[in-house]
């Protein structure tokens, strides 16, 4: 069992695994490659770049240094965290357990642009098939998502319902998606682009690019990788606006799990990624020095 297992390798994660790892901890850090920095061109507000920095430059920086202190950064993808004696990391790989977990993912990924999803959040559109499933027992169950995510959710909702239907939403089934739907003929999958969810007080279809009108019960959203939020929801982490709720040690409501950088909002900025990082490693040090 890891000491701390740290989900992303942005300078939030990787600032706290530095000082998690001096300390002589036992860490991972799992990332997958898509760090806001590495979207910067050229970051001139940080301390030490007098002629400025690319982004991905300083991002795969952070990771040579973490590497170079000898600790472990695995590229894959977290399709969910949860607890049982310890905290168990799911990925599309494997599985990783730690006595504490530091969440680092930066801010959400943004939701589809899809009419009256908002409005219908709770009345049938959901973001965790692992807590919500049970509600759409036997009913006509949707999953919007392309890749590793949608799968992983869609595994929750299996023995839930044999209705269940996927939605890529424009794209073309990817290879991974094909492979699932080959074990499962049962599923439908829709390759049209959402336009509207039908509903007021209740889910009750969805509308595609062609006009037709498919008829669901409960849309569980599982586009992209899971996010800051998707992660946090699965545990039980309270959110306030998709930002994750800490206290000034950065633990979350769930004892043990902590949460630094983007993914908790305020100045979304790498000096106060870093800050955190320390802040937050720090306090985590304590902690396990406390349980020797
Ligand atoms: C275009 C642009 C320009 C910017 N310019 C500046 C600037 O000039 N100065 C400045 O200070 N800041 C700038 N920023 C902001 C800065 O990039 C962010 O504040 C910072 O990168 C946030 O760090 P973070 O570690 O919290 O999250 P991120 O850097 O976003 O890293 C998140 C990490 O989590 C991983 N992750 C997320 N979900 C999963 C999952 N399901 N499984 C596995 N891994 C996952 C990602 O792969 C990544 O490694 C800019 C941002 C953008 C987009």
């Amino acid at each position: 069992m890891y000491d701390v297992i740290i989900i992303g390798s942005g300078p939030a994660g990787i600032s706290a695994s530095l000082y998690l790892k001096r300390a002589n901890n036992n860490i991972l850090v799992i990332g997958n490659n898509n760090s806001r920095l590495s979207l910067a061109h050229k970051i001139d507000n940080y301390y030490g770049f007098p002629e400025g920095i690319n982004g991905k430059d300083l991002y795969n920086n952070g990771i040579e240094q973490a590497k170079n202190l000898g600790i472990d950064v695995l590229f894959e993808e977290v399709l969910g965290i949860r607890y049982e004696n310890g905290f168990i990391v799911k990925t599309n790989i494997n599985e990783y357990n730690s006595k504490y977990i530091v969440i680092a993912t930066g801010s959400s990924n943004s939701k589809p642009n899809i009419k009256n999803l908002t409005n219908l959040e709770g009345k049938g559109i959901s973001y965790c098939a692992i807590c919500d499933g049970f509600f759409f027992k036997n009913k006509a169950i949707s999953l919007i998502g392309n890749s590793n995510y949608v799968i992983s959710e869609c595994s929750d909702l299996i023995n839930i319902s044999d209705n269940i239907s996927i939605f890529t939403n424009g794209e073309e089934t990817s290879i991974e998606l094909s492979d699932f739907l080959v074990e499962h003929p049962n599923i439908k999958v829709y390759n049209d682009k959402i336009i509207e969810v039908i509903g007021s007080d209740h889910l009750e279809g969805i509308k595609l690019e062609n006009g037709d009108v498919i008829p669901a019960d409960g849309l569980f959203v599982a586009n992209g990788i899971a996010s800051t939020s998707n992660l946090a929801i699965k545990l039980g982490v309270l959110l306030n606006n998709n930002f994750i709720k800490v206290d000034s040690n950065f633990e979350t409501n769930v004892k043990g799990c902590f949460a630094i950088g983007d993914s908790i909002g305020g100045l979304l900025q790498i000096s106060k990624c870093v800050s955190d990082g320390a802040i937050c490693a720090t306090y985590i040090n304590k902690l396990l020095k406390e349980k020797e």
